[in-house]
Order: C-alpha cells, then structure tokens, then sequence
C-alpha cells in the first residue's frame, strides 16, 4: 500500500526554488532513503511534508488523503512524524520532560506509558539519564531523543532529516542499525541523508537529489552500484 505520495512537488522561498517538480512515494513497511549534496533540496521536502513549508504547486498524499494544505499539528495527528535536523531537543527540560512532549497530542495515558516503556527497551541510555537535562546528553545521546520523542507519537510513519549528522563512526552505526530495527516494528521511514553509503546500505529504495530535481531512483542495492552515485556521493 502506497503510504505517502508526492506528486510534482515545487518549493520556492521567495524567487528561489528549492524543490523542483519532484514526486516519489513510499510504500507502507520501507525505508526510502533520499539522498543529496548539501542545498539539493532534502529538508525543504521533509519540511514541506509535515506541513513547516508550504508547496507552491503539487499534492502531498498521506494514507489517501491531501495533507499538503493541512496545518502540521493535524498532519502529526494523523500519524506522521518529524526527527528535525540538528536533533533540537528541548533544554531545560529533562529526557523524560522531552519525551513526554512527544506525546502531547495523546490523551491516552495507559497507551502513552506503553511507548514510554518501548522507547526506553529501544534506547537504555535515555532510561538511564531519564532525569538529566537533555542540553547535557552527547551528540549522539541527544539523536537518540530526538527519535525518541517522535516515537512518542506512535507514528506510522517516521521522517528523519540526517540523523548521522556530526555523529562519531560509532553512535552513525548504533543510529542506523536503531532505523533498521524500527522498521522490523513496523514503522515506515522516510531517511534524508547526506552519508549515501549508509542510508542506501538500509534502504529498500532510494532517490538521488540534485538541485532541486530527483535525477535517480531504484533499490538500494541498484544505486549503490550505480557508477553516478558512485562517483557523487561515494568517493569512487
Ligand atoms: P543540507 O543537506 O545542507 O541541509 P538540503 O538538501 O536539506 O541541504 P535545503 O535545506 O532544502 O537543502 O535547501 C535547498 C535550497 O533552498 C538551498 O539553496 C537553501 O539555501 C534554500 N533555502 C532553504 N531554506 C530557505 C529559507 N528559509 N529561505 C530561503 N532559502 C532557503
């Protein structure tokens, strides 16, 4: 089943267009990985997604329905759910204060306390500093609360904008094998990555995006063997 369609997506700010005509889908149970250089035009479409940015011409489609003109708090309630770039979570508050945010939106408590507890199994160090403020948890730590925290909403879908950004080698494989282990849940990701060799390593299919425009698609398998991949965006 698809579960998110994007159809002839364009983004401007101002005269600038970031997004150019793209459209892509991600079918219920995968990992889509879209990857790019830096300013390809990721984030303006994972932005555009959860309703941030609005698109200046195109559909967006979430389990059937148009969310492209919906406000983003009706989009997360509907079983969407963003992990920003550069992680963003809340100072001041601590881990546990921050995952609850993640659930803000749910009035069910018993239900809110069961992912409470999944989210917990899934990443141990957060149970461990549950009571720490989340400004003082590593890079690394605090991606993992980040996805935490959008865990909390129990999505149906998962949207992650860099997620190995500035993480050291060791947290990047920790991060990905989390994505895989997501997914085996039953969770559906959409993954926009700059780190190409990764994100595609776990990816069912993937996209390449380049000034805007996707110029490539296939498994991930098929674009990691690519030469044109190769050559951009794997060093050889
Ligand atoms: P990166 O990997 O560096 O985050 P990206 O692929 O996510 O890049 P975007 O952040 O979507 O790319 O940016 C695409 C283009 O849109 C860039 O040229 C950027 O300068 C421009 N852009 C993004 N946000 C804005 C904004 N709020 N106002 C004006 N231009 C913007």
């Amino acid at each position: 089943m698809t579960m998110l369609k994007v159809d002839n997506l364009s983004v401007h700010y101002g005269v600038i267009q970031a997004v150019k005509e793209v459209s892509f889908e991600v079918n219920e149970g995968e990992v889509v990985s879209l990857i790019g250089a830096n300013g390809a035009g990721k984030t303006s479409i994972l932005r555009t997604i959860s309703g941030l940015v609005r698109p200046s011409s195109g559909t967006i489609q979430f389990l059937g329905k148009d969310i492209h003109k919906a406000p983003a708090r009706k989009i997360v309630a509907s079983g969407l759910s963003q992990v920003p770039e550069g992680r963003h979570v809340f100072p001041g508050l601590t881990v546990l204060e921050n995952l609850e945010m993640g659930a803000f939106l749910r009035n069910n408590r018993e239900e809110n306390q069961q992912n409470l507890k999944k989210v917990f199994s899934r990443f141990p160090r957060l149970e461990e500093r549950k009571n720490q403020d989340a400004a003082t948890l590593s890079g690394g730590e605090q991606q993992m609360l980040a996805m935490g925290r959008a865990l909390m909403s129990q999505p149906q879908l998962l949207l992650l904008d860099e997620p190995s950004m500035g993480l050291a080698p060791i947290f990047i494989q920790e991060i990905f094998d989390i994505i895989e282990d997501i997914k085996k849940q039953g969770t559906t990701v959409l993954l926009i990555e700059q780190n190409a060799n990764k994100a595609l390593s776990i990816a069912d299919r993937g996209y390449v995006l380049e000034t805007g425009k996707l110029v490539l698609s296939g498994t991930g398998q098929e674009l990691l063997a690519s030469d044109e991949v190769r050559k951009a965006y794997l060093g050889g």
